[in-house]
């Protein structure tokens, strides 16, 4: 039998998405052509390590057993263990786990991390499921993929629709296995179970970061600046709520219902309590209704999308009004609309930069547990600003440099870093 809870409607999203893998290779044939990479090597890194699928059951609340299939992919572990996080959607497939494993090696190469890169997703709609569900559901998968992580092999976090919860459950699981605890199998946990002041702000702390360092390079003052935000999630609510602390006016805050809009600017702290009470930013008083399209086109100086991929296309490029385009999510923009973006002298901060703040932090908690030794939300936050500041003006230069974009120009830093790791190490045998 097929699942409903694993063909429920879509949220919005392009019509007939793109192979998300081949967009990934496409991006980096980009840099490549710009590095001159040589043709064993884009061989080696346009494949991933492993694929892993799984079918497995789960025994539902009422008594039926349901059959779920998930994947975990490690595109490469030449700079280390490979690391990513792993989301429940019904949307999710191979292609887009291979193409999400795939930037998360070039993400963590962009910000210089131990890491190569991975991710892992179930196809399951996990908003029709108990939590007693969600969680015979994430141990049973995490035991089918348990010979392939481990703290020093694969290390997985949170993502889509996974979150704290979820990873304490992973943590137990792997931990009853092993026969003795094991924080350092998984990021992202509670702070009770060795997880990082900070990571659960992570993402979105880092998307401001990567502002303020872009506002800077092009002489933008962020205060008084105004955002749009799509998506209002761990990433999106951060990065909105940060940039109003910092004296911008959100006008504009959408989610998988919709959207809200006050040109003079939404209280974005009321805004969370709304969306607690309510479970939407829709219908917020005081606000004007506008549809998820709408809000990547309002005027505005910085356009955050922070939801889901595919999101700025061919069809909107041309009319997005932003002057930094910010990418809390991965993979919002489509290579064609890069193009069109970048001749209209649009700065993009690209998802494998602008989001890392999240892998970062969770490299720090890794640390933190392998060591059993906490730090404090200071050390974690002055630590994540310095990698940003860092990475923003190393991609930059290269922009300048090779006058090209910013996604390509990251690109090119991270595969450069990478080929380094596969020459040295060499092929065995
Ligand atoms: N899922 C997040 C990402 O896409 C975090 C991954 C991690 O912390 O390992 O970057």
């Amino acid at each position: 039998m097929v699942s409903s809870l694993q063909s429920a409607p879509a949220p919005t999203r392009q019509a007939d998405p793109p192979d998300l893998f081949r967009v990934a290779v496409e991006q980096f044939e980009l840099a490549a052509d710009i590095l001159g990479l040589e043709d064993s090597m884009r061989q080696i890194l346009t494949h991933c390590q492993r694929e892993i699928t799984v079918n497995f059951p789960v025994e539902m609340d009422d008594g039926s057993v349901q059959v779920f299939t998930g994947h975990r992919v490690q595109h490469n572990n030449g700079p280390g263990p490979t690391k990513g996080g792993i989301r429940y959607h019904q949307n999710v497939t191979l292609s887009e786990v291979k193409a999400l494993a795939m930037l998360m090696t070039w993400k963590c190469a962009v910000v210089g991390l131990p890491y190569g890169g991975a991710k892992g997703g179930v196809t399951v709609n996990p908003k029709m499921l108990s939590q007693n569900e969600l969680q015979n559901l994430t141990r049973r998968y995490v035991s089918d993929i348990s010979p392939f992580i481990g703290p020093n092999q694969d290390i997985p976090a949170p993502d889509m629709n996974t979150n704290a919860q979820t990873m304490a459950w992973i943590m137990d699981t792997y931990s009853m296995n092993a026969g003795y605890s094991v924080p350092g199998v998984v990021t992202g946990k509670p702070l009770t179970l060795g997880g990082s002041e900070g990571r659960a702000e992570a993402t979105g702390s880092g998307v401001v970061f990567a502002i303020e360092e872009a506002a800077r390079a092009i002489g933008l003052n962020l205060e008084g600046a105004t955002a749009a935000v799509q998506g209002f999630g761990n990433v999106g609510s951060v990065a909105a709520l940060e940039m109003a602390k910092r004296g911008s006016k959100v006008v504009g805050i959408s989610d998988w219902k919709g959207g809200v809009y006050n040109p003079a600017g939404l209280d974005v702290a009321a805004l969370k309590e709304h969306t607690e009470a309510t479970g939407s930013v829709t219908d917020f008083p005081g606000t004007d209704a506008i549809s998820n399209d709408e809000l990547l086109e309002l005027p505005c100086d910085i356009l955050i999308p922070a939801a889901i991929e595919c999101q700025i296309h061919a069809g909107n490029a041309p009319r997005i009004q932003a002057t930094i385009v910010a990418e809390g999510a991965n993979g919002p923009t489509m290579p064609e609309a890069d193009e069109i973006l970048f001749d209209r002298g649009i700065l993009v901060l690209p998802d494998i930069f602008c989001n890392a703040g999240g892998v970062t932090v969770s490299y720090f908690e890794w640390v933190q547990s392998l060591q059993w030794f906490p730090w404090s939300l200071e050390e974690v936050n002055s630590r994540l600003q310095q990698i940003m500041q860092k990475s923003f003006a190393a991609i930059y230069a290269t922009a300048g440099e090779h006058q090209i974009n910013m996604r390509t120009a990251a690109l090119v830093k991270a595969i450069d870093r990478v080929a380094d790791f596969t020459r040295l190490r060499g092929i065995f045998p």
